[in-house]
Order: structure tokens, then sequence, then C-alpha cells
């Protein structure tokens, strides 16, 4: 269980999916950060996978890979963008993940005998989760994922209201996030659905203390009495949770209409002073006022749903901020690109193309395509992860001239310049992998060192010799092939420690052609754009000068 002091922020969702809880989590989490006090994030998601690593994006969005090789909910991705604490392996627990754990226990006769149930059995689970390794934080912030009234959520509810009891109301608070329709018929923003969800929450045994009610525009006075009054709770702590311009305003907003103000008086800390929340008004200004526009192309296969590459829209929009510039990101079909006639009608609007993560055969000669043009046109190209094996095999099929040149992802090929990654080092251990591994956890994941080659482009972008990112793939550039691709061209500018990995590749003679086999982009935050962002979109702003 916690430490004595830490004390524990719940927030729940009600009335509709999507309000931002996540993002108004992160964002309570950076005000409280701004007023000194050290916080950790924690997400419990209630569906059954052990974590999000196998579910396709279109069902969940971005998985969201931590430095310890946890693959998980995209909303760890907000917290880190907001607050900079690193999320770790311990700070995403699923239903299917407390289940296992609880089954586990169960076939090694730990329970002695008892019989297994969700209360207590489950719940303790969870509330060992929600209690470990808490510490050194002052506050924690659990968000339980779902909507409440879901069935899946009510073990969670029921953890959080024992939890409550245990470690006291002085330690614990409950925050719950609804939505106030505006109805413009009636020109009033309405409050049932609020106090309906209330109802629910309290149906479980939790009374909330703080309600962020997200609107479109001010809650009246009366409004605000008439919540306070049917939820029980005073009229100071219904907070109007509004929409704003940009996701980086949402602290500033959120603080102004008393958001971590009440939270404070709730646990009888001092709230007089003001945080200072300046960073965040340099960033939400940067948004605002652009000094210009790039357009970048984004050739990918999940084109309609943008939270399939949150962290990597984000960390454009960081490399945006670092240069003043808006990113107009556009997205183009991969399978478009291959079928198309007029590539450059399709692709020559852009001032940079950016290939993205990807999994299977379905878009990859799109994508290889992409990466040709933008080699022969000198069009600034980043290629992440399935971005980068697409550029490296574009470069054996037409550079070097290897017949056949493909993934073994693809099936098998004359020449494998990209292959299964079958043993790798994991600081002193060896990690081992065959065709027949289980698919869920059994990629490389996680933070790995990699060493940049002196006098190289990225050895200048990162101004180091030695970098740590964070990876989360199976398949890897066959290092055999490297004499071949650097005679014709293609430097393989970072390799792991060992030099077994090519974990980056550029083309000297180009503008800015990098490839990288692992994800920059979980690492970029507003308040520290990763380099190459920065640099990806400085490279798109010289080319937008050039036309
Ligand atoms: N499918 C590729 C691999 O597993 C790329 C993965 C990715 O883009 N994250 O290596």
């Amino acid at each position: 269980m916690a430490s004595k002091d830490t004390k524990f922020i719940f927030i729940t969702g009600g009335v509709v999916s999507s309000l931002g809880k996540g993002l108004a989590s992160a964002a309570l989490g950076a005000c409280l950060q701004a007023r000194g006090y050290k916080v950790r994030l924690r997400k419990l998601d209630p569906y059954l996978n052990v974590d999000p690593g196998t579910m396709s994006p279109i069902q969940h969005g971005e998985v969201f890979v931590t430095d310890d090789g946890a693959e998980t909910d995209l909303d760890l991705g907000h917290y880190e963008r907001f607050t900079g604490v690193a999320a770790r392996q311990g700070d995403n627990v699923t239903t299917g993940r407390i289940y296992s754990e609880v089954l586990a226990k169960e076939r090694r006769g730990d329970y002695l005998g008892a019989t297994v149930q969700v209360i207590p059995h489950v719940t303790d689970m969870i509330k060992e989760f929600i209690g470990s390794y808490a510490g050194e934080e002052d506050f924690m912030l659990c968000e339980i994922g779902g909507t409440v009234g879901d069935i899946e959520s009510l073990p969670f509810l029921e953890a959080i209201r024992q939890f409550r009891n245990e470690v006291g109301a002085a330690r614990s608070l409950f925050m719950h996030c609804t939505l106030l329709p505006y109805i413009p018929t009636a020109g009033e923003l309405k409050t049932k659905p609020t106090q309906h969800s209330v109802k629910e929450l309290l149906s479980v045994g939790i009374q909330p203390d703080i309600l962020l009610c997200r609107a479109d525009r001010d809650i009246p006075e009366g409004e605000r009495r008439k919540i306070a009054q049917f939820c029980n709770v005073k009229p100071s702590r219904v907070i109007a949770g509004l929409d704003v311009d940009t996701i980086y305003r949402v602290p500033i907003s959120y603080h102004n209409e008393g958001l971590d103000r009440e939270v404070l008086s709730y646990f009888g800390l001092p709230y007089e002073s003001e945080p200072d929340l300046s960073l965040w008004e340099e960033i939400a200004q940067r948004v605002r006022e652009p000094e210009g526009t790039v357009r970048v192309g984004f050739v990918g296969k999940y084109v309609s749903l943008p939270d399939a590459y949150k962290s990597i829209i984000e960390a454009l929009n960081h490399g945006g901020i670092a240069n003043r510039v808006k990113v107009s990101l556009e997205w183009v079909d991969a399978e478009e690109v291959e079928s198309t006639e007029d590539l450059a009608g399709m692709l020559g609007q852009y001032n940079a193309l950016l290939v993205g993560p990807g999994f299977g055969v379905r878009g990859s000669e799109g994508k290889i395509r992409a990466a040709r043009y933008a080699r022969e046109n000198k069009l600034p190209y980043l290629g992440i992860c399935f971005g980068m094996q697409m550029a490296v095999i574009e470069a054996a099929r037409n550079l070097v001239g290897l017949e056949g040149a493909s993934s073994t992802e693809f099936g098998p090929c004359d020449n494998p310049v990209v292959g299964l990654m079958t043993e790798w080092s994991k600081g002193n251990r060896v990690e081992r992998r065959d065709g027949k591994s289980d698919l869920g956890g059994t990629m490389r994941l996680g933070a790995y060192e990699c060493v940049l080659q002196p006098g190289s482009q990225v050895r200048e972008i990162y101004g180091k010799d030695m970098i740590s990112e964070r990876h989360r793939h199976r398949y890897e550039v066959n290092v055999n092939y490297r004499e071949a691709f650097e005679k014709a061209g293609l430097r393989f500018s970072g390799m792991s420690p060992d030099g077994v990995l090519p974990e980056i590749v550029e083309y000297p003679d180009h503008p800015w052609f990098v490839g990288v086999q692992f994800h920059p982009e979980l690492k970029s935050k507003p308040f520290d754009p990763h380099p190459l962002f920065t640099s990806f979109v400085k490279a798109a702003l010289d080319q937008s000068r050039l036309v």
C-alpha cells in the first residue's frame, strides 16, 4: 500500500465517452506541478486485453510505449506531454492484466483454498495496483477508463470506493467529468445528464467531490447552483471545462476556472498563491500566432483515424512550436499513392513527407513509392520505424539494384533487406524470438541506446554521440547489406551499441532524409520539442522558401 502522504485523485467520466478525461487529468497534473508538487498519473482500463499492444489502432488509437517497455494506452502520452514525468509499466493496468494476475495466484495456490471472487480478490488486486510504488509523489492521479454505467468498469469503481474508505477522505478525492450539452432551441446548457451520471456513481457508493463539466460556453450561475444542489457538491467545485483553441491551453483554462485551487482547498493545502503557468502561456501563444505554415504529407494506412498517430501529430506540433510555424498535417492514403498515375500531383504539393509506423503489407508499396519520390525530388522525408524500413527497401531496389528486395514481414523474398529479429540484447540479457512467438508483448520494446556516427546529420541534430529512444518493432534492417547500401549513398548513421542493429539511415547528399527505427515522437514535449522533429519542420520550412 502507498506511503503515508501521497494523495489520490480518482478521475471518472460520465454521460458520454471522448470527454477528454485523459487531457483533463494531464492538465490537472501540470497545474499541480506548476505549484511545486510531485505528481504521477495512472490509467485503469476496463477492457479484457492484457495491454493494448495487440489491438488495432483503428480500435484503440496509438499504443504508447514507455521506457521500460510497456505497451500502454495513448492517454499516458498526454500525461507525459503535460508533466514530463516518464510513465512506467505500472502506470497502466487493464481488467485483463488484473485477472491474469489473480488467476496466476489462484493456480499457484496462493489463495489457500478460498473461493476466488471479484470482491475481494479482484478489487484487492486493483487496489494494490493503485497504491503500488506510490511514495515520492505528492499526488497520484488515477484515471478510470470508460464511462460510468458500463458493466466492465464496476470492479474498478468498487475498488476506488474501498480505497477511499481505507485511506480516508483526507487523502482521496473523486473528480467526475461530465458533459453539459447545449440545446439551441431551448437556448440552455442542460444539466440533467450530469445529474443522472452522478446518481449512477452514487448507486455504487461514490459521491464525487469535484465535477468537471465539459461545455462549449460558460456555465451560468443558475445552472452551476442547480448542479451543485442536485449533485451534492459545493458550487465552487462545479468547474467548467471549456473548449479551447489548443490542447496546450487546457491547463491555463482549467486553472482559471479554479480546478487546481479547489483540489488544494479540498485537501486543506494552501491555494492562495498563483502557480507559474507562463510556460503554457508561451506555448499556447506560439500555437495561436504562428509566423508561417508548412505542409507535411503523412503517408499512412489509418488516415481516417488521427488517434492512431497521436504522438506523431503532437511531436510535429512541437516542431512547429519550436520553429514558430503551424504544421498543417495532411493525410495521404498509402494505397492511393500506390495506384496513382500522377504521383507528383499527389505528393509535390507538400513541403515534406512523413511515413510513419505500420504493420503488414497493405499500403507498403505506396510508402515505398513515397520514399522514392522524396529521395529523387529532394523533398524532406522522415521515416519512422516502418517508414524507415520502407525507405531502405526503396533504396535496395532502386539504388543498390537488389532484385526482389523486401521485408520478410510480407513473406519470403530474394533479398530480405528487412528481416525478423530473432535475437538481441537487452541490458545483459539476450532476448530470443522466432516466427511462432506470441504476438502480445514480444516485440523489441522500450528504451534502447543508439550510437550516432561522428559527422552525420543526426549527430549534428542531437548534439551528442549516444541517445536513448523507445522502440516497438519485430523486424530490423539487415546489417549484412550495410556496405552495399553505404556504397550506394545511404549512410547507416545510428547503430545499436553492439553494432548489430541499424537504427538510423540518412542520405548525406539530400537536404533532409532520415529514417529511424525507433519512435522519437514518444519523447517529444511541447516545452521540450524533440530535436528530430524540430529539425524536420525546419527542413520543411526551408523547402517552402524554395518554391
Ligand atoms: N512492422 C514493423 C516491425 O514490426 C514496423 C513496426 C512499427 O512501425 N512500429 O518491425
